[in-house]
């Protein structure tokens, strides 16, 4: 059988799917189109042909039939079931040596499991991250894709057209390490994402509740903030957010939009696999909590009577030094789940011998996709400098900045408890930085614990070995 002309084919065209589709063709690349139901086909070749050059196939056969060999099979469909079944009809369809791509929002225990089953089959398994949303996918997204070193080889130039570019003009794609790794790593990302939308809505909430500042004098506060080392796109929709009024009734539009979170399950995924490696994310952890309490309207509701603080409102002297505070707070918290967050490829990346580069991650990560920031070209160079860096706040530059914010961000956190606005994010990241840096933690008791009641054993900090206590009395 002759090969087609088309150098990638994407099934699955709705928004992700079409826009990546757009992004390949606008690139140069002639691109096969293929969808469950023709008429997302026959819509984006009607809407968007004029942008390159598209060939439309009505079925699986014509789809594989006008790419060029190796084949490269893009798929965008809904994640989970739909992608098995798809996957299994160009498996049937393909030959040795094809490259089949899902860069939907797969779990990276599938991706494994698919790219073994695929490996068997002679065909390549690309489970790719796909970050930047809709408008990513079209203007270049951050691609974060695992599989074999060749089919990278064949891919990858492909992935670097499309991708954003750094500000330094690298593209933000690299291949990120084999099988699931991608998957592992876009996993974390959205699990850091998540820690960052927490701690930016705590900081909201402290400069609303505590200092007193309207929506729109936060989103000048955060429009500044956006100039320094917080700069990232969540800081910038954040104050866009912030300056938008309702138009049906005039009002802040932060106010009239219910304060119940949605999760799409990514975050969750993060905790759940953290808690498999043993590893501890609580930033990550805290902010997937309090989007699910916000939901829990009925605990709520039940909960609403109870007491909180008197607050006594704050002068205007007053409530800007806390806003630099809160700047303080916001960045040392930001920090600490992105140390988090790097603590976790590691250990996914040692767990599955993916031998992921952490420096990389940073560098892929600094356009395109949602937690696209200025400081990330720093994590970036914490990582080159010094690849085994067992922490993130063991960076000299780092610590250095963590130790100077640390008294405004102890008084950040100390004026929520006393004001009785919740600010988990911040608090938690405060309490992991404590932890690290104690030279004693209250683990020695724990463990005491535990050999008295379960004979579990010790260990001593005078001698080697494993100990048992013979406690007295019956128990
Ligand atoms: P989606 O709403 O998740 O899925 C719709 C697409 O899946 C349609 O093309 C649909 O075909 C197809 N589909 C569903 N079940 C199918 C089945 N059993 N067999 C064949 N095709 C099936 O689309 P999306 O929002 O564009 O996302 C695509 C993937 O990218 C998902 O895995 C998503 O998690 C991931 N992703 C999304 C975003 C985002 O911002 N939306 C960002 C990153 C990654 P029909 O038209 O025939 O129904």
């Amino acid at each position: 059988m002759s090969g087609g002309r088309a150098q990638i084919g994407v099934t699955g065209l709705a928004v992700m799917g079409r826009n990546l589709a757009r992004n390949f063709a606008r690139n140069g690349y002639t691109v096969a189109v293929h969808n469950r139901t023709y008429g997302r086909t026959r819509d984006l070749v009607e809407q968007f042909g004029g942008e390159g050059d598209f060939v439309p196939a009505e079925t699986a056969e014509e789809f594989v039939a006008a790419l060029e060999r190796p084949r490269r099979v893009m798929i965008m469909v809904k994640a989970g079931g739909p992608t098995d079944t798809v996957i299994e009809e160009f498996a049937e369809l393909l030959e040795p040596g094809d490259v089949i791509i899902d860069g939907g929002n797969a779990h990276f225990e599938d991706t494994r499991r698919r790219e073994a089953a695929l490996r068997e089959r002679g065909l390549h398994f690309v489970g790719t991250g796909v970050s930047g949303g809709e408008e990513g996918a079209l203007n270049g997204p951050s691609i974060m894709p695992g599989g074999s070193p060749e089919s990278y080889e064949s891919l990858g130039p492909m992935l670097e057209r499309i991708a954003a570019r750094a500000p330094d003009g690298t593209p933000c794609t690299t291949h990120v390490g084999p099988d699931g790794a991608g998957h592992f790593v876009k996993m974390v990302h959205n699990g850091i994402e998540y820690a960052d939308m927490q701690l930016i809505a705590e900081a909201y909430q402290l400069l609303r509740d505590v200092a007193g500042y309207a929506p729109d004098e936060i989103a000048d506060i955060f429009r500044g903030w956006n100039e320094g080392r917080l700069g990232s796109y969540l800081i910038e929709i954040t104050a866009e957010v912030l300056t938008h009024t309702d138009a049906a009734t005039g009002a802040p539009f932060v106010d009239v939009v219910a304060d119940r979170a949605e999760q799409k399950g990514t975050g969750r995924w993060t905790v759940q696999t953290a808690l498999g490696l043993g590893t501890p994310v609580p930033g990550i952890a805290e902010a997937v909590f309090a989007r699910s309490l916000s939901g829990h309207t009925e605990l709520r509701t039940a909960a609403s009577p109870l007491p909180g603080p008197q607050r006594t409102p704050m002068g205007r002297d007053e409530a800007a030094d806390f806003a630099d505070g809160v700047e303080r707070s916001l960045y040392a918290s930001k920090v600490i789940s992105y140390a988090q967050g790097w603590d976790m490829i590691r250990a996914g990346s040692e767990e599955y011998d993916w031998h992921i580069d952490l420096s990389d991650v940073a560098a892929i990560w600094r356009a395109g996709c949602i937690i696209r920031a200025r400081f990330l070209d720093r994590i970036r160079a914490a990582f080159t400098s010094d690849p085994w860096l067992p922490t993130l706040l063991a960076d000299p530059e780092f610590a250095k900045e963590l130790g100077e914010a640390q008294y405004a961000w102890r008084d950040v956190v100390a004026a929520s408890v006393r004001n009785g606005v919740p600010a988990p994010g911040m608090s938690s990241a405060l309490a992991y930085y404590d932890g690290l840096r104690a030279p004693r933690l209250p683990a020695a008791l724990l463990q005491a614990q535990r050999d008295y009641f379960g004979a579990h054993t010790y260990q001593r900090t005078d001698r080697e070995g494993t100990f048992h206590t013979l406690w007295g009395g019956d128990r």
